[in-house]
């Protein structure tokens, strides 16, 4: 499955983060036999449709899609020269499919900021500098090749080009990722064999203090730093609180700071999002489950999620939208109601579908 790899400066609250991530952890609740490693947290993306659905059908449980954050230590200025912990850092952020940077903006005296100063500029800055550094080099060491070999192999002459283009983009110091190579479109194709690092998507957590949650200029000014990529605050130290609560004890916390969902399960849907994923539902006695596919599947894609031999047999989809079930009642109030829908094998699941895939055996 596809990862999240967490990279921030030392004493940013990647660990306070981290455990009250793996505190949500779905894997040990539901999968008993799956190994869990000790840096993964694998992470429930909260869906309220599950509930209902559970409702409507008397599901004995239900199974939300998940995210996997991998926990990546050792960010130093100096990353990028590949020495000891920076080698094993590279390795590991190149191993993941998208980049989530927790920046520090909390104030604590007793918490020592590695630069001296609490800067979620500068700290932007430094982190994505390694990254930049470590894709140029990438790029030195092949593009003279590259060039050679184009000079005979005419179809070479895109791709050189491609990566000139990139080279000139993160000598500016910009991400290829905030310049809109990001991966999927045509100019990432062409620098899909370097596998640099700075296509792959980004996101941003900024550690912040509880009254900075609701201070929209605050944020608004954090969001213009990284965007195209998204932003989301949270306080560490608060989610880690949350994760030791129930549901009412927490959603009384959150109410104290102005909050009406945890920021982990903001995370996790922003995360999902940044991914390229998005769900289908499936609904029964047995159980209601939101399953995972890229954005843009077919139906017999989707059904492959489920069971390789459902693709291979597949012959329709029924379909209902997870509002229609929920106006009708049921599915086959939704059938007479005529908000059933036979969809074949080109379809195009969209978000919130509701389906029963028929297949051959
Ligand atoms: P890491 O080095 O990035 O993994 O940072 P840690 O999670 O170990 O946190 C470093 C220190 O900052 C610890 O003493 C945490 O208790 C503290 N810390 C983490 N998050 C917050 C926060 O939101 N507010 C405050 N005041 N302290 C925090």
């Amino acid at each position: 499955s596809l990862t999240i790899g967490i990279v921030g400066l030392p004493n940013v609250g990647k660990s306070t983060m981290f455990n009250a991530l793996t505190k949500n952890d779905v894997l040990a609740a539901n999968y008993p036999f799956a190994t869990i490693e000790p840096n993964v947290g694998v992470v429930g993306v909260p869906d309220p449709r599950l509930d209902k659905l559970a409702e409507l059908f008397g599901s004995a449980r239900k199974l939300p899609a998940t995210v996997d954050f991998v926990d990546i230590a050792g960010i130093v200025k100096g990353a990028s020269e590949g020495e000891g912990l920076g080698n094993k850092f590279l390795a590991n952020i190149r191993e993941s499919d998208a980049i989530c940077q927790v920046i520090r903006a909390f104030k604590d005296e007793n918490v020592v900021h590695v630069d001296g100063k609490i800067s979620p500029k500068s700290d932007i800055e430094t982190i994505n500098t390694e990254l930049i550094l470590a894709d140029l080099q990438t790029i030195e060491k092949v593009l003279p090749r590259l060039v050679k070999e184009s000079r005979i192999q005419k179809d070479k002459q895109a791709q050189v080009k491609a990566v000139e283009e990139a080279k000139a983009i993160l000598e500016e110091g910009r991400t290829l990722f905030s310049a809109g190579i990001v991966q999927g479109s045509e100019r990432a194709a062409l620098l899909h064999d370097l596998h640099l690092l700075t296509t792959k998507p980004f996101l941003y957590v900024f550690n912040v203090d509880e009254d900075e949650l609701t201070d929209e200029d605050f944020k608004a000014e954090q969001r213009s730093l990284v965007a195209p990529a998204e932003a989301i605050f949270l306080n560490a130290k608060l989610e880690a609180d949350l994760a030791e609560l129930d549901d009412e004890e927490a959603l009384e916390l959150l109410q104290s700071v102005g909050q009406t969902e945890p920021g982990l399960a903001t995370l996790a849907h922003v995360g999902f999002n940044t991914l390229g994923l998005q769900t289908y539902l499936t609904a029964g006695p047995k159980e209601s489950r939101a399953w995972t596919i890229k954005k843009g599947a077919t139906a017999p894609e989707a059904a492959g999620v489920i069971h390789t031999d459902f693709q291979k047999g597949f012959i329709k989809a029924e379909v209902i939208s997870f509002d229609d079930l929920v106006e009708t009642g049921s599915v086959a109030d939704a059938r007479s109601a005529g908000k059933a829908r036979m969809e074949g094998k080109d379809y195009v699941m969209r978000d919130g579908d509701v389906v029963e895939f028929r297949f051959n055996v």
